[in-house]
């Protein structure tokens, strides 16, 4: 069914009918994605009390046109304008990278890295929507500096901070260029993603800002350069932990001593850590 020909009656059917319009590039999260849709267009949090209520006009003509935009490749999450990262609520916007499950890695590992060693500062540089550094202040206590080149991502990182109670330092700088200060945790999430894969991404990533994905020729251009940068902004005995693309933690290892890898829920060595 197209998304033009949801005349639904009651709030389920408009559910239904949304599910069966995003299969085609929903798949197995068409159901998921038809009731997020479903409940942001309603501003409710749960559908279930509304099943046999006759489904509003307005918000039908708001989900089709969500349904329209799902259809054409926009990410779910820039629909929504938000989305949830280590269960904390964060917003996103095109131009900015959208929060993932594979740095929720990187953060449990930051996390369990503050609780045992007393680490009191952190670094989240390539802060993007300032997901990590803002969750580690939030589930650990640490202070935090989120740092991003980019406007946008610095605008709404400051936001996600005052969304989530949480004072940061936010400022603008290209990797460690504007970074004087020590911290006791360097967490990084960098473009990852060689030039020439980019084109051949899926419609949804595409979506995404190529500042945030493009890791140059070979995917490693801002490991190499943190790597010979990141030893004077790091404390004796603090962390830099790097999330690295599928594959990549071999050669990323390479490039800095002492350091090891932290495997995602697929088994994917998808953080390296290094010791400073
Ligand atoms: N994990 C992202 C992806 O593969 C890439 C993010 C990045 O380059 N840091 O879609």
């Amino acid at each position: 069914m197209s998304a033009g020909r949801m005349g639904a009656a009651t709030v389920r059917e408009s559910l239904f009918a949304a599910r069966e319009a995003l299969f085609p590039i929903a798949n197995e999260e068409a159901a998921f994605s038809a009731r997020l849709l479903l409940c942001h267009a309603l501003g409710v949090s749960d559908l279930l009390p509304l099943y046999a209520s006759p489904m509003p006009e307005a918000a039908q003509t708001v989900l089709s046109a969500y349904v329209a935009r799902r259809l054409s490749g926009e990410p779910l999450q820039y629909i929504l304008g938000e989305w949830e990262f280590m269960g904390l609520p964060f917003y996103v916007e095109r131009g900015v990278l959208i929060p993932r499950q594979d740095t929720e890695t990187l953060a449990e590992h930051a996390v369990s890295l503050i609780a045992a060693h007393g680490y009191k500062t952190a670094l989240d540089l390539c802060c993007g929507t300032g997901c990590i550094g803002i969750s580690l202040h939030k589930l650990a206590g640490i202070a935090v500096t989120l740092a991003d080149i980019d406007d946008t991502c610095l605008a709404l990182a400051r936001k996600n901070a005052a969304r989530n109670a949480v004072s940061a330092q936010v400022l603008q700088s290209d990797l460690f260029g504007a970074i004087s200060e020590r911290f006791d945790l360097i967490a990084c999430n960098p473009p990852y993603i060689p030039t020439g894969e980019l084109s051949s991404l899926q419609k949804e990533v595409q979506a995404e800002p190529q500042i945030a994905l493009d890791g140059g020729a070979d995917g490693l251009k801002f490991y190499r350069r943190i790597a010979a940068a990141y030893k004077s902004r790091l404390n004796a005995g603090g962390a830099l932990l790097l999330e690295v693309g599928i594959s990549q933690a071999d050669d990323v290892k390479k490039l800095f001593e002492n350091a090891y890898t932290v495997k995602d829920l697929n088994g994917v060595e998808r953080v390296v850590a290094v010791t400073g």
